[in-house]
């Protein structure tokens, strides 16, 4: 049975370095050589878990069983449609107008599957047919792109960056 408490043996990712120089200051007798120290990174990095747990997988979903398209912020029916000069989109169930609901669209793609898009991916999953328009939705709503011309990537923006 192990005398040392939990809080002795488990340190936070953040409290790392500051207990590993504590350590080191120590009694000489119980300093970790170079040696040890990329032994227990080594170890570190082998039980490394990312802390980002994809929502879809730990509610046993799959990318394809999300519903594509754009819904409404007010009834939440994917409902919107574009209106003529391209500043709004209107909700054809409650008349909602809404100018940016494709940001909404592309934050969930971002949070939910992942952060690098094509036009084509946008494209489906926003379900808007037109390219160019897309093209121009990417370029305000991403942080970089990736690459040239037809195999241009978008790194999508997210709600708190
Ligand atoms: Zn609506």
């Amino acid at each position: 049975m192990c005398k040392t408490t939990i809080r002795e043996r488990v340190w936070r990712g953040d409290a790392v370095v500051s207990k590993m120089k504590e350590l080191n200051f120590h009694d000489s007798h119980d300093q970790i050589s170079v040696k040890e120290m990329y032994r227990l990174a080594h170890v570190m990095m082998q039980h490394h878990t990312p802390a980002w747990l994809s929502p879809l997988k730990s509610f046993g979903l799959t990318f394809e069983d999300l519903q594509k398209g754009m819904y409404c912020l007010h009834c939440f029916g994917y409902t919107l449609q574009k209106e003529k000069w391209h500043t709004y989109w209107i909700c054809s169930e409650c008349g909602n107008l809404e100018r940016e609901p494709y940001l909404r669209g592309l934050h969930d793609y971002g949070m939910l599957h992942k952060r690098i898009i094509t036009n084509h991916e946008a494209r489906e999953f926003l379900e808007v047919a037109d390219r160019f328009y897309v093209r121009e939705l990417l370029l305000s709503a991403s942080v970089n792109r990736i690459g040239k011309s037809k195999h241009m990537r978008y790194k999508l923006r997210m709600p708190q960056t």
